[in-house]
């Protein structure tokens, strides 16, 4: 296509000027057309990002199509490693990235970076602007052997939380939630997700999961289907599930008055891995739902929004609802 264009030069009005400035013309003429042409190649990965909002504690869908049929898909944001797997449609790539509770408000990268089959790289950046979340404080009143535990049990708080930190630092191979999330008791949202904790008048962490009503002995429901990888009386989590989704995706179901799971086992979406109560940390009973994605701590209300597998028309009450105002007690 240059050769012919710089033929075409060479007749026409062109033809008047001396050969120096054809040569330079046509030489200019090829740069342009080259920019042109590496403009456009610059962008063989087509990104389009999915979230209930980008904000501290979501969670972003990505899905990612690439100009040349890729054999793997990399990348990174947040300073962590993005988790691809393949998608039914040829070309199409998808990941989770969490945005960590604490990620500061502004302008963050992700970088994506794609090996076509014949080895050609390829790579696209995408600036997200991350805003605050802004939750409100939460005041509880609980017993103090949970807010400044006793020398007795500091050692058995420092291994379960290096247990726990070993757990949601180890990414398993192979997508486990294809099926989708739902929520695993029906109950609604009564403290929400990134809350600062006033516990007993004193500042501590962020409620790092949701908080969903379920009286004592409510079924509770694997969210989606995964590994159980921990059966334990927690601390402060009470008797606790978690189950490994895949990919660095984890769910801790928390406060448990019975189990019915066992380490290692494989369980479906909606399968019953145990019955809600009140142990561990609590002012009463119910379901404190926990989503960590590669260590990052993510609201499980994002998780439903984004990966929830509803029956159209249920999505914009579901939402409602779990936005909604909490009512009731806050329950730690
Ligand atoms: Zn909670």
């Amino acid at each position: 296509m240059l050769g012919v264009l710089a033929v075409t030069l060479h007749q026409g009005p062109f033809a008047l000027y001396p050969p120096t400035v054809m040569r330079w013309l046509s030489s200019a003429l090829a740069w342009c057309l080259l920019t042109v042409a590496s403009g456009s190649a610059a962008a063989p990965v087509n990104i389009t990002i999915k979230a209930r909002a980008q904000r501290a504690g979501d969670v972003l869908l990505l899905t990612v199509q690439t100009a040349l049929a890729a054999r793997a898909v990399t990348g990174q944001a947040f300073g962590t490693p993005i988790h691809f797997y393949q998608t039914q449609e040829p070309g199409t790539w998808q990941a989770l990235v969490g945005v960590d509770v604490d990620v500061p408000p502004g302008d963050h990268g992700i970088e994506i970076a794609a090996t076509s089959e014949t080895g050609e790289e390829m790579r696209e950046t995408r600036t997200l602007a991350i805003q605050a979340r802004n939750s409100p404080a939460r005041h509880l009143t609980l017993p103090e052997k949970y807010v400044n535990p006793p020398e007795s049990v500091q050692e058995r708080i420092r291994a379960e939380s290096e247990q726990l930190k070993t757990i949601f630092s180890t990414v398993s191979a192979g997508r486990l939630w294809e099926g989708g999330f739902a929520r695993p008791v029906p109950g609604r949202v009564i403290s929400d997700f990134g809350k600062q904790s006033i516990l007993n008048g004193q500042p501590r962490s962020v409620h790092s999961g949701v908080d969903l009503r379920a009286a004592s002995g409510t079924p509770l429901k694997a969210p989606a289907a995964g590994r159980v990888i921990l059966v334990k009386d927690l601390y402060f989590a009470g008797n606790s599930v978690i189950i490994d989704h895949g990919l660095g995706l984890y769910s801790h179901l928390a406060h448990l008055s019975r189990f019915r799971v066992k380490e290692g086992q494989l369980v479906e979406r909606g399968e019953i891995v145990g019955y809600t109560g009140q142990s561990g940390r609590v002012q009463g009973p119910h379901l404190h739902w926990s989503v960590r994605l590669c260590n990052s701590r993510i609201d499980p209300i994002a998780v439903l929004w984004v990966l929830g597998n509803r029956e159209p028309g249920q999505k914009r009450r579901a939402v409602a609802r779990a936005s909604g105002s909490a009512g009731g007690s806050e329950r730690e």
